[in-house]
């Protein structure tokens, strides 16, 4: 087996470069924003949030625009009284989830999802978990994760519940032939095609976490190879592999280039000969650079600041970088995996300017000093520089949208795209 996946000739880029480490006043959303597009992945999981109104509101007005039915997500508000003790939140909490089972047999699923407020009072979710467990199994497991805000970024929600998840996945019975797990929520239609792709490469099985559905749980031993899709996935990695899975390295799957090193990560690690990849491959490939060369037009040499918040940073600015050839001016990340970023940091142009963590006044300066021409930054930093002049991306908006894969390549260059557009029509 073999898993390189980055060509000797590619990794000249910026994998030794020191970092510009800062801790200070932070501006990023919580975990519990990652309900978004969790609840729509796994389609018969209910996500119970236990937290303040405060947190009802972050999840209605960040799910408001994108509800096409009814919501697999609530909160159940923890209030004065629990908080002064008064009340015994278990008991309300066991009486919440007896009613929501009743009134909606379609869960198979249950997560309670620890907040801020969850936690100050120091309400063991995880014995509830596992008491509520008990009383519904086999109809409902029930598991727990926090997407509490405490020195966390928006992202680690989907890592927390995916990292909760994996005691309960089967073990595989065959461990003598390896299987492909592909990791982190991707939009159907992206995993459908690469579904297709790994199979006329003839790899297979292949299996997707998280399932679309509860009962679908992919196996899991030393036979399992994983590929990472998102780059936030840590704690999870982790899980997997202390149950004997192995990581394959690769960039992740952004982009004509990315997506092309990803799917060959798999397909060193099963053999497949070069003649077959290509067969796979290239018709994708063809498209998407036929299709970034439009796109390319309008970005090449446009400046980009990246500000830290989704943690998908650094695979897209090698993506801007390397394929439509936009300078970049600071590229933030809230955390770097030296490890599952090694082949993005090498791909990098040498010399490119990295920071993690964050000191957003600091950071500020540095870029209005710089004044890029596209900045992608949390919705918190997107009005403020706005009414400065800045042209800004939401990054949040990258994380909702199917960017992965060779068909989403041009899209997800429009994305960046885009604002500059208005602001030339603006301008005009
Ligand atoms: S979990 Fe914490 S940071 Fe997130 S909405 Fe609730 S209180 Fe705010």
């Amino acid at each position: 087996m073999n898993a390189r996946s980055v060509p000797p000739h590619l990794t000249e880029g910026c994998a030794e470069i020191p970092i510009l480490r800062e801790r200070g006043q932070r501006e990023v959303f919580c975990g519990l924003t990652g309900i978004i597009w969790l609840h729509r992945k796994i389609q018969d999981a209910f996500f119970l949030v236990v937290g303040s109104r405060t947190c009802a509101h972050l999840i209605q007005s960040a799910a408001g625009v994108m509800i096409f039915a009814e919501p697999r997500f609530a909160t159940a508000i923890i209030d004065e009284r629990d908080l002064a003790g008064l009340a015994d939140a278990n008991a309300e909490l066991d009486r919440v989830v007896q009613r929501l089972i009743e009134r909606r047999p379609d869960i198979k699923l249950l997560f309670l999802v620890g907040s801020c407020p969850s936690e100050v009072i120091k309400l063991d979710l995880s014995r509830a978990a596992a008491r509520l467990s008990r009383s519904f199994s086999p109809d409902v497991r029930v598991l727990n994760y926090s997407g509490s805000g405490i020195e966390t970024t928006f992202t680690q929600g989907e890592d927390a519940c995916l990292a909760s998840m994996v005691p309960g996945l089967p073990a595989q019975a065959d461990t003598a032939h390896p299987a492909l797990l592909i990791v982190g929520t991707l939009a159907d239609v992206v995993e459908d095609q690469m579904r297709r792709l790994f199979n006329e490469m003839g790899i297979a099985p292949v299996a997707f976490f998280p399932p679309r559905r509860a009962a679908d749980l992919p196996p899991l031993g030393p036979g399992t190879r994983f590929l990472l899709a998102q780059p936030f996935l840590a704690d999870t990695a982790r899980a997997l592999e202390q149950r004997g899975a192995i990581r394959l390295d690769a960039p992740f799957p952004l982009g004509a280039e990315g997506t092309t090193l990803w799917l060959q990560a798999a397909a060193d690690a099963w053999d497949i000969d070069a003649a077959t990849f290509h067969r796979a491959t290239a018709p994708g490939r063809e498209r998407a650079q036929l299709a970034l060369a439009r796109q390319r037009d309008q970005l090449a040499g446009q400046r980009v600041f990246f500000f830290p918040d989704s943690q998908l940073e650094i695979p897209l600015a090698r993506f801007l970088a390397r394929e439509l050839g936009m300078q970049l001016v600071e590229v933030g990340t809230p955390y770097l995996h030296r490890q599952h970023l090694a082949t993005e940091l090498a791909l990098l142009p040498a010399g490119t300017m990295l920071s993690e963590g964050q000191h957003v006044e600091k950071q500020l300066d540095r870029c209005r000093a710089a004044a890029p021409d596209l900045v992608v930054c949390g919705l918190g930093l997107a009005n403020p520089l706005e009414a400065e002049g800045l042209t800004t991306k939401w990054s949040i908006e990258l994380v909702f949208t199917p960017i992965q894969g060779y068909e989403q390549a041009a899209d997800l260059a429009e994305l960046f795209a885009r604002p500059l557009v208005r602001r030339t029509w603006l301008a005009a």
